[in-house]
């Protein structure tokens, strides 16, 4: 399957269509960014770690029943997935509190939630991405009440089973970021699933692991990804 036109520059991929109008190849950059793109940088290899930590992640969500815009990798850098008509609403899942969740409602950072908490934020880089509830949704008309339930519902399994699997390898799923889209009238869940969008803590020391070394210059940030990577995928880099 090769690159065509491209759709989409983002901030850490770039969409390419294919000769096949259902499918695009999502090409993962090493560039990062922070705080709605002021700060910039690049992690060395962040792109080739990625979208191999994603498509094992896909594949194993696949596996548990959960259906996702994933088709395959295709190279280092390169997965091949179904084309989605994106609902902009980012959503976020929290097993503990951290970052914003902190500083909004005044939490320690380390504190265990008693149950998972599931927030929506607008996906408008113009805006800020804002923090939004149902109602937001629906005055907006992101996505129908259903699918936000769907939405909800599937957030929540994928928490599930992405904190069992990466427990066994030794991290913490402290929270993550989602999206879904549509295709061909199927809710699916799109996007990446890699340290960039998770904040995944070290088991035993509960370091950070994820793009809060960037964010919070930490130090390390190469090594925390080349780390999850070899734990998530079992590869040596
Ligand atoms: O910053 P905040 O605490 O709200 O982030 C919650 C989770 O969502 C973090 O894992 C972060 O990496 C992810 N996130 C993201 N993209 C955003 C905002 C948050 O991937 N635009």
């Amino acid at each position: 399957m090769e690159r065509q036109a491209k759709i989409y520059e983002g901030k850490a991929k770039i969409l390419y269509e294919t000769d096949d109008s259902d499918l695009v190849i999502q090409y993962f950059k090493d560039e990062a960014t922070a705080f709605n793109a002021q700060k910039r940088g690049i992690i060395e290899q962040k792109g080739v770690y990625n979208n191999r930590i994603s498509s094992v992640l896909f594949e194993y969500l696949k596996q548990q029943g959960i259906r996702t815009h994933f088709v395959r990798q295709l190279s280092d850098r390169e997965m091949l997935v179904k084309r989605l008509e994106i609902i902009k609403i980012e959503v976020v899942v929290r097993n503990i509190a951290a970052g914003s969740l902190s500083k909004r409602l005044g939490l320690e950072e380390g504190k265990s939630l008693p149950e998972p908490v599931v927030e929506f934020f607008y996906k408008e880089d113009a805006l800020g991405d804002p923090m939004m509830n149902e109602d937001h949704v629906r005055l907006l008309g992101l996505a129908t009440p259903q699918e936000v339930r769907a939405i909800r519902k599937r957030a929540l399994l994928v928490n599930d089973h992405l904190r069992e699997f990466l427990y066994r390898r030794d991290l913490i799923l402290v929270d993550f970021k989602l999206e879904f889209g549509r295709h061909h009238g199927q809710l699916l869940l799109g996007d990446e699933i890699t340290p960039d969008g998770c904040r995944l803590w070290d088991k035993g020391t509960l370091e950070k692991m994820d793009k809060d070394r960037f964010r919070r210059d930490l130090g390390k940030v190469e090594e925390a990804y080349q780390e999850v990577y070899q734990r998530i995928c079992g590869e040596k880099a």
